[in-house]
């Protein structure tokens, strides 16, 4: 599978300890980042991740992009709901593809523990569903 991780500024220390206590689940799969939260992620944990442009810089919708080709598997992505972002736009439109497309979004621990628990124990086949569905 392929996972996103990203954090605003405010929560990237939250992220690298969620992304250290779950390494072993996240070490399974193939990791993306926008640009400075994958460089914290591959300098801390060791994790190999591929990295794009910096949030505020277009990461985000180069992740989105990845989204709307059926390219993307989960995002996890802790957000900082209590300061302003210079590219909230692009979060917002990060946030609907996955909507769109039926992405399993985490915007906080809480959920992401959840969803990779579930990824672990093999739960998650909304693709499959999908493709029955079509
Ligand atoms: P960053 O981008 O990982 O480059 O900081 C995250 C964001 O703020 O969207």
């Amino acid at each position: 599978m392929k996972i996103t991780l990203i954090a605003h500024d405010n929560k990237k220390d939250s992220l690298i300890q969620f992304v250290t206590a779950y390494r072993d689940i996240l070490a399974e799969h193939s990791l993306y980042a926008t640009g400075t939260t994958g460089q914290r992620v591959i300098d801390e944990t060791g994790l190999p991740v591929t990295r794009f442009r910096s949030g505020p810089l277009g990461g985000d919708q180069q992740i989105g992009s990845m989204i709307a080709d059926n390219d993307m598997d989960m995002i996890i992505f802790f957000r900082d709901p209590l300061t302003a972002q210079p590219h909230e736009p692009d979060v917002s439109a990060l946030i609907r593809l996955c909507d769109v497309y039926q992405i399993p979004l985490a915007t906080n621990m809480g959920t992401a523990e959840v969803l990779l628990k579930g990824l672990q124990e093999g739960f998650i086949d909304w693709r499959l569903i999908e493709e029955r569905r079509n």
